[in-house]
């Protein structure tokens, strides 16, 4: 997998056996996630809001339920984008599909709600909570 544009590359032959190799930045290998309890109790989002207060650390909601999303690149991911234990990578880098990926459109566009910062998530709890209390 080469994941650089080559200059002067045809992109209208993208398919699914060589479009990594036209996947500059290699989106999927530069984060992981973590599914957490649906946050309900003002004490819940507490938590999460000293969680996303960290740096690369931000919280979603999608179809599946709740996670936090850590940006941080895999220490096998290689300068040129390719993976350094490919045939020994993890079973999640196997099962991965590159079907309709980050490729195609942004991971947020799939996210109900999206908390990339503090900020964010704050306005959310202060109007969810009628009391929140700053
Ligand atoms: S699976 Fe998608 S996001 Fe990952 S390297 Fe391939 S094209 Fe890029
Ligand atoms: S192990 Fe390889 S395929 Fe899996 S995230 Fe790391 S660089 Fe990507």
């Amino acid at each position: 997998m080469t994941k650089t544009i080559p200059i002067h590359a045809d992109t209208s032959r993208i398919d699914p056996e060589n479009k990594c190799d036209f996947c500059t930045g290699s989106k999927c290998c530069t984060y992981i996630t973590q599914q957490i309890a649906t946050p309900r109790s003002k004490a819940d989002f507490e938590l999460l809001l000293w969680q996303v207060s960290h740096r690369n650390i931000r919280a979603y909601q999608d179809e599946d339920g709740w996670f936090l999303l850590i940006d941080n690149p895999c220490d096998h991911l290689q300068p040129d984008g390719r993976c350094g234990i490919y045939d020994t990578r993890p079973a999640i880098c196997r099962e991965y599909s590159n079907d309709y990926c980050e490729f195609d459109a942004p991971a947020e566009d799939g996210f109900k709600r999206y908390f990339p910062d503090y900020d964010t998530l704050l306005a959310y709890c202060r109007k969810r909570f009628r009391k929140w209390g700053y």
